[in-house]
């Protein structure tokens, strides 16, 4: 039955310490708050083109092909393969974690024939690791996360790994949904052909905004395709349309108020310096690190291949973690996650990112896990 009378919206202030939404700035919710224009307003379009300036900056690329879709990180990963993958298509999908399950399944479903390059969850892959896979011959395409959230481990080598997808002919295709914005990610530098990532984690806009970017060998691919992008509102034909710096033409009618704070967000990274941004990551993890480890919960991925954005806190055997968890959210209003799959009830996901990654947060944390761990 619905009612007249449910309550007024009374959202409690949490602190946003899991794998993503991280907590979002004033200035950001300020501009979320702008009254909408059209979507072909002359005053949106000057917005559309300081955003896209801005991605570009926060990506480090040249890229043309830069804009955010419409959508959370996972339309992202859905324009990746749509775009680029045609039926019987090879496609080679790293998987270490979740999230590169997760592109194998959007592959298989656009018709890619997937082979799948597994490492045990937790674990990165070598630039050997795509030689020997690759051999196999004629993919069209390598899929990698970057910083699998579900594990807290992230890909280093990605420009050697990208070296080997090229040479064998392939496009890589890059998740940096939880790492962009909060560690290195240098999209020309490394040679990345496609990459896009999510408005929610390291960059602290509200979720559904998905930044992309492809790169001019993916793009001579993509105008030789043979067939139409299975997927009519992820095709970069008609978003670059849209996107156009000289003359928009209507494709969808844009989120304008999540652009709006996504523009914010990024004018936020660039005051701050991104350089400046990662050192902040760095530092306040490291302080996270040495509070876990003292509270005996040390972080399971060896520094290393240690993701800085989100960590991966090892949980001692016997530990009722859901209830300290929900705890930590009842008496704290301190959101961490737990884990799934395998590592489902053996470690807690942390994450510091964007507006959330600050001392005062993890101070919180770990004082809070002293009251409450028994
Ligand atoms: C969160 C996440 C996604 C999915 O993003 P949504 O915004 O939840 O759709 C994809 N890849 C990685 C690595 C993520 O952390």
């Amino acid at each position: 039955m619905v009612s007249s009378n449910y309550r007024d919206l009374n959202v409690p202030g949490r602190i946003l310490l899991g794998p993503g939404p991280s907590m979002v700035p004033p200035r950001v919710l300020a501009a979320l708050s702008q009254p909408p224009v059209g979507y072909l307003d002359p005053y949106f379009s000057e917005i559309m083109d300081e955003t896209q300036a801005l991605l570009r900056y926060l990506f480090r690329t040249e890229n043309e092909v830069t804009f955010p879709i419409s959508g959370t990180g996972t339309a992202g990963m859905e324009a990746a393969i749509a775009n680029f993958v045609e039926p019987g298509d090879r496609v080679l999908a790293a998987i270490s974690g979740y999230f590169g399950e997760r592109l194998a399944e959007i592959a298989g479903r656009y018709g890619a024939q997937v082979v799948r390059l597994e490492r045990p969850w937790g674990e990165v892959f070598t630039p050997r690791d795509f030689e020997n896979a690759l051999t196999a011959g004629d993919f069209k395409l390598v899929t990698l996360v970057h910083g699998e959230t579900s594990t807290g481990a992230v890909q280093t080598r990605v420009a050697e790994i990208a070296e080997v997808v090229h040479r064998h002919g392939a496009l890589l295709v890059l998740d940096t949904v939880a790492s962009l914005g909060g560690i290195p990610v240098e999209v020309d530098a490394w040679n990345v052909d496609i990459c896009y990532s999510g408005s929610q984690k390291c960059i602290s806009a509200p979720p559904g905004m998905a930044p992309f970017t492809v790169g001019p060998r993916a793009m001579e691919a993509f105008e030789m395709r043979k067939t139409p992008v299975a997927n009519w509102y992820l095709d970069i034909a008609g978003l670059r349309r849209y996107w156009n710096a000289e003359q928009k033409s209507y494709h969808h009618t844009a989120p304008i108020n999540l652009v709006y704070a996504l523009r914010e967000a990024l004018r936020l990274i660039v005051e701050e310096g991104i350089e400046n941004r990662w050192a902040r990551h760095r530092f306040v993890s490291e302080l996270l690190w040495q509070g876990l480890i003292d509270l005996g919960l040390p972080p399971r991925v060896p520094e290393e291949s240690r993701m800085i954005s989100l960590t991966a806190a090892a949980l001692p055997g016997g530990l009722d973690e859901a209830v300290v968890r929900r705890r930590l959210l009842e008496d704290y209003n301190v959101e961490v996650a737990g884990g799934f799959g395998p590592l489902a009830g053996k470690i807690w996901r942390i994450g510091v990112m964007g507006y959330s990654c600050r001392r005062e947060n993890v101070t919180l944390l770990l004082a809070a896990l002293k009251e409450l761990l028994p």
